[in-house]
């Protein structure tokens, strides 16, 4: 049975501990206002990405599961204009994976990558180098089709490309050929025009980058087949296990 006493120390004791806390939280407010008054961000808004593979939140499926995910998924606007989700297709594993931009046309209603026009170029540029198609894991970055083929917004890129970190955990690539600006700025979380992003290998986590032009651009301008060629030479090099 506590006495007085002890009912009187027990209650000093509380109080002093919430004076304690109310000490800590008055001095933390005035050290987070020092820093401000320094232009010290001390609390981020969001965590530092570093590489786009911190985009993945290490959500454990096999390939079937996130395709079947990406297939029901509606965390951006384009779920609402789509035809269908197009999720990539491929082998998993596989040592080759090529990310484009976002479906067309006849991707959206065929629900596979890189079809029509755009997917017999690509088919005729890996042959080129000796590739066939089904040897290869083929993606976008955003897999809804943006109505009219218009450019992805960065509310859908900041949306999608979770997946697309995800596939690439899963797929474990050796070599990514990222084709178009908007697949090798996703990728490489670097802005810039696509001129100065090829050329060059890159490396994100331990994965060699190869960029290059997408093959709807190139049939609008040919002119740019022949640096498309020198890209699909380092590509082909690098996953020969050459450098540069
Ligand atoms: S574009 Fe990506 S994030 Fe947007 S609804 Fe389709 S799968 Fe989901």
């Amino acid at each position: 049975m506590p006495t007085s006493k002890d009912l009187a120390l027990q209650s000093l004791s509380a109080r002093t501990k919430l004076e304690d806390v109310k000490e800590f939280i008055r001095l933390l407010g005035s050290y987070l206002e020092y820093l401000e008054a320094l232009g010290v961000e001390a609390v981020p808004a969001y965590p530092e990405i570093k590489s786009f593979l911190d985009l993945d939140p290490l959500v454990p499926s096999t390939l079937p599961e996130l395709e079947a995910e990406i297939r029901r998924c509606r965390k951006c606007p384009l779920h609402r204009t789509r035809t269908q989700a197009v999720p990539g297709e491929g082998p998993c594993p596989s040592e080759i994976m090529i990310v484009g931009e976002a479906p067309g046309r006849e991707e959206d209603l065929e629900g596979r990558p890189f079809v029509g026009q755009a997917g017999r170029l690509l088919q005729k540029m890996l042959q080129a180098i000796g590739l066939e198609r089904t040897q290869v894991y083929i993606t976008n970055v955003v897999k809804c089709r943006p109505p009219g083929n218009r450019t992805p917004e960065s509310e859908e890129l900041r949306a999608c490309r979770p997946y697309l970190a995800r596939q690439i955990r899963l797929v474990k690539p050796k070599v990514i050929l990222a084709l178009g600006a908007v697949a090798a700025r996703s990728l490489l979380l670097e802005e810039g025009p696509l001129s100065k992003l090829r050329g060059r290998p890159h490396r994100i986590d331990g994965l060699q980058v190869v960029v290059s032009y997408h093959p709807a651009y190139l049939l609008r301008n040919p002119a740019a087949k022949r640096a498309a060629w020198e890209d699909l030479q380092l590509f082909r090099k690098l996953l020969s296990g050459g450098g540069p």
